[in-house]
Parts: structure tokens; sequence; C-alpha cells
């Protein structure tokens, strides 16, 4: 997407944080912020994504407001004997209008493979959601110089070949900057959201500009200079998004391109 008029996407991972009264109160903090500044809504789209108990709440709680809410997760499957999963189905129908898919943590803890994210972005799409698809590399793998390799592997996996570009965006999360404090250096961000930009225009329909999100350890100091590079379209925050001023403070931050 070219930074030129662009409103950046900052999406709030909330993880596996937050009881269910600090869930909402966060959600209505943000929204008393945003009621206070609403110009902020003309350089930045805002989406939180709770835990699954959470979203039918927050979803009511942001209601009035245009911050978006999504999940964290869902399952590959349609509604059925599944036990303990949740569809996707589930998910939009208590007011998430995305999914984050992918992410690291769940490659790394539940072993969810490339092929498994594919399957799930086709269910979710399916029910009209907008579908988030993490990638990136280990430390291990940048220092042996393999990391377009990996992220490219991952998205020709991760992306199924009916995907709706529309309702696809990609976050660029190098695992060894998620929850670090270390941010990737704004040389080696470009270079890769450049990557994943040609990469996508290659696979899908050459027309359409998937946004590409940067995530790992963004704060309100850092998110200035990370929003003004090319192919930059917003960001995905774990930690700071679990404090409504970090969180504001990141689109606060979103400089002109
Ligand atoms: C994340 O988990 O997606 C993430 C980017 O976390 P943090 O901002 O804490 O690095």
């Amino acid at each position: 997407m070219s930074n030129i008029d662009k409103k950046l996407l900052v999406v709030g991972n909330w993880k596996m944080n937050k009881s269910l009264k600090e869930a909402v109160s966060l959600a209505h903090d943000l929204k008393a912020i945003l009621h206070d500044a609403p110009e902020l809504l003309m350089k930045a789209e805002l989406s939180v994504c709770p835990s699954f108990l959470h979203l039918s709440d927050v979803s009511k709680e942001l209601d009035s407001v245009p911050i978006l809410v999504g999940a964290q997760d869902c399952a590959d499957n349609e509604n059925g004997a599944h036990t303990g999963e949740i569809s996707a189905e589930m998910i939009s129908d208590v007011g998430a209008v995305h999914v984050i898919l992918g992410h690291s943590e769940r490659r790394q803890n539940q072993g969810e493979t490339s092929e498994q994210v594919a399957q799930k972005v086709q269910k979710a799409q399916a029910q009209g959601l907008i579908t988030l698809v993490c990638v990136g590399e280990t430390l291990k793998e940048r220092e042996a110089g393999e990391a377009y390799e990996i992220v490219e592997s991952q998205l020709e996996k991760s992306i199924p070949e009916n995907v709706e570009s529309n309702k696809l965006v990609i976050a660029y999360e190098p695992v060894w900057a998620i929850g670090t404090g270390k941010v990737a250096s704004e040389e080696d961000v470009r270079a890769m959201h450049e990557v994943i930009a040609l990469f996508m225009k290659e696979k899908l329909d050459k027309t359409i500009s998937i946004r590409i999100l940067y995530g790992g350890s963004v704060k309100p100091d850092n998110a200035g200079n990370l929003s003004r590079i090319q192919h930059v379209d917003g960001f995905l925050v774990g930690g700071a998004s679990l404090n409504a001023e970090s969180f504001i403070g990141i689109a606060h931050a979103i400089e002109g391109q």
C-alpha cells in the first residue's frame, strides 16, 4: 500500500490477559480517550482482540465507537463435534470483525502449522471475518540469513489459493522482537515489508494492495519512526495494548507519510 494518505491499522492483542471486569474497563477507557480525541481516527483505525471469553462484553462496550473488535484465533473446522474449539461463526456471532491467525506464540506453543493457518483463513473468511495472518522469523533464522526465505515460505503455505484479498492483512512479527523490548531496525522492517509486498503482489491479484502491519515491541516512542516506513500499514501491538494510554499513544505517534 502506498504510504500517501493512508490510515494505519493499529490492532491490540490482549493475549491471555485481564479479568472480564478489567477487559471491559480497558475498553471503557479507550472509548473515553477517543471521545476526547476524535481526530485520532483521521490517521488510525483501531482494533482490540480480547480473549474469546471477553469478546462479547468488550464488543458491546465498544458498540457506539469506531473501535473494531477481533479474536486471537479460531478453529480450523466449522461448528460440530470439536470439543473445546471456538469456530469462526461463533466469533463473528459475538461481534468480532476480524481474527488474528498464525501468531508465533501459537505456532511455537501449540505447534500450529502454516497449513492449519491456511485452513483457518478459509473458515474465517467464509464467515466474513478479516483475517490477520502473522509471519516472522526466529533470531536463529535471522542470524542464519534465512529470514526472507522463512517468511516467504510461511506466506506461501498460510495463504490459501482461494483467499479473498480484500479480507486479508499480513502482520510481520519477528519472533525475537515480540515482548522482548527489542524492535527490529527500521532498515530491517523496511526491507522485509518490501519483500512481503512484492511476494503478495506476485501471489495474488497484482492490482490489490494488502495491508502489512509490523509487530514486535511497538510503543508510543518508536511508533512514529516505524509509521514513516514504506509498506508499514499499521501495527500489531501486544504489551502496550494492555493500557489505554499507551495503546492510544501509539496512534497519536503515527506521523504523516
Ligand atoms: C504480539 O504479541 O503480537 C506483539 C507484537 O507483542 P509485543 O507488542 O508485546 O511485542
